[in-house]
């Protein structure tokens, strides 16, 4: 396995496997990996056969994030991560730093500009614009055929599905079903910064959508889930949701697929579940 840090060795390193059979696959991470993300690349190796090039990317991207002490306490347990995709067959990791991936004088962003309006692209202002910036160049400096992402953060598929269809990116988009503890909880790299007390309360958040997805009426549905969400003292909504599954804009009346999504604090760590209704 290949580690690079750079977009110029990582373009060496890719050269090499050029002439092999099968295609070039990445999986985009920000690291601290776990086995939502191992079942990513599980996925990518299944897409890029025995012979194609499997590449995860582990950059904790400075431009998507909207709080300063989220980017700072972001987890980064390299030598883990490596470790894991060793195991895991990857054929090369792409690890730049912000340096590596940013002019100091970049001026050009990428901006999808309706589907990144609601949920999270409301309460984080230019998430999405990092995202969709960072995944173009990522898909750029790999020449990846296929990546994968996880549909746990679905409202970034949607947009880079959105992404790709708009601006003919030749790369094919593949979903990886949402990897969960066995209480529930949507496996994340923030959950480790998780107090013991609020990990044991967060799988509510999934408990409390899974129970108001079975309702058939919008404002029960956003009554029950916020109920049973805020019954713990220790979650903050931050938001909640029911969307049109296509368009992802907020539904008054239950139309068939919606998505019910939150998002939800402990203490400063946030978290995001949804679950699909009729899909
Ligand atoms: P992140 O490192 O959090 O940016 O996530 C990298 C990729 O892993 C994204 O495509 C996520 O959607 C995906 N991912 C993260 N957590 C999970 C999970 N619990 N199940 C499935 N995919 C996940």
């Amino acid at each position: 396995m290949r580690v690079v840090k750079t977009g110029t060795e990582l373009k060496e390193t890719l050269d090499e496997y050029a002439g092999l059979a099968g295609r070039r696959v990445l999986v985009p991470t920000m690291g601290a990996l776990h086995h939502g993300h191992l079942e990513l690349i599980k996925r990518a190796r299944q897409h890029a056969g025995p012979e194609g090039t499997l590449i995860v990317s582990i950059f904790v991207n400075p431009i998507q994030f909207d709080r300063a002490n989220d980017l700072d306490a972001y987890p980064r347990p390299v030598e883990s991560d490596l470790e894991k995709c060793l195991a895991a067959g990857v054929d090369a990791v792409f690890l730049p730093d912000a340096a590596a991936m940013y002019h100091a004088d970049r001026s050009v962003t990428v901006t999808e500009t309706m589907l990144s309006r609601t949920l999270c692209g409301a309460t984080r202002p230019g998430h999405f614009d990092g995202v969709c910036t960072v995944v173009l160049k990522l898909f750029l400096l790999t020449g990846c055929h296929a990546a994968v992402f996880g549909e746990k953060d679905f409202q970034q598929l949607a947009i880079i599905r959105r992404m790709v269809r708009d601006l003919d990116v030749p790369v094919e988009i593949i979903a990886c079903p949402t990897v969960r503890e066995s209480d529930g909880l949507a496996m994340s790299s923030r959950n480790v910064r998780l107090h013991h007390k609020e990990r044991t309360d967060a799988p509510r958040i999934h408990r409390a959508l899974a129970a108001a997805a079975k309702l058939r009426d919008a404002a029960e549905i956003l009554a029950a889930a916020r109920a049973g969400i805020e019954s713990s003292p220790l979650a903050r909504i931050d938001y909640l949701s029911l969307v049109d599954a296509e368009t992802l804009q907020p539904v008054a009346d239950l139309k068939l697929p919606a998505i019910l999504a939150a998002a939800v604090f402990y203490g400063d760590v946030r978290l995001i579940d949804h679950v699909m209704i009729g899909g």
